[in-house]
């Protein structure tokens, strides 16, 4: 599995891990799918393996990414979701033709109509952005706490008073920072 993408399977959220890969939008902004061979390794670690992918397919994933995270960000704080955001992932949730097979071991898998349909595997994250952003899905939507980054994630911890997008980033970034400043203050208390 690629380093650079966390092995978040444990309870991640498809559509949110989605627009995870460009992170620190309100910072240094990452893009972690800069390549078309980059969706291919993301696509597979996340269940929706293609063996190919165009410049135009990633285009569309990241339009449909950046409409996820509109729309998302809008069900969040409570506003009209944007109308070409909700175009985009009603358009690509309708040109996914993949099927959801259950495998022997009662386990949820997804069989695209084609290795090299990257639209079937956008049409999976659509439906699940669809999921969470309706509020069908158990949990809600907030967005994260630290200013850099602001990505809206999907709660679904039982108090619902998650703070972070992610505990490894956002999370450990946050308390490492408060660690300094308390340090520092003891530092100059003892003084
Ligand atoms: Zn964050």
């Amino acid at each position: 599995m690629p380093a650079e993408f966390p092995d978040f399977r444990l309870g991640r959220v498809l559509a949110t891990s989605f627009t995870a890969t460009l992170s620190e939008r309100h910072g240094d902004a990452v893009e972690r799918i800069p390549t078309p061979r980059r969706l291919v390794d993301w696509l597979a670690v996340s269940g929706l393996a293609v063996d190919s992918c165009t410049s135009a397919q990633l285009e569309l994933a990241r339009e449909l990414r950046e409409s996820i995270h509109a729309a998302a960000t809008a069900a969040a704080v409570h506003d009209d979701l944007p109308a070409s955001a909700v175009q985009v992932i009603n358009d690509c949730s309708a040109n996914g033709r993949a099927a959801a097979v259950l495998t022997p071991e009662g386990e949820r898998r997804w069989r695209l109509s084609s290795p090299s349909r990257v639209e079937d595997a956008l049409g999976v994250i659509a439906a699940d952005a669809i999921g969470i952003i309706s509020g069908e899905r158990d949990g809600k939507l907030a967005l994260c706490a630290s200013p850099t980054c602001r990505a809206a994630f999907f709660d679904t911890s039982q108090s619902r008073t998650r703070k972070w997008c992610d505990m490894n980033t956002c999370g450990n970034r946050q308390k490492k920072a408060r660690f300094n400043a308390n340090r520092r203050k003891n530092a100059a208390s003892a003084v």
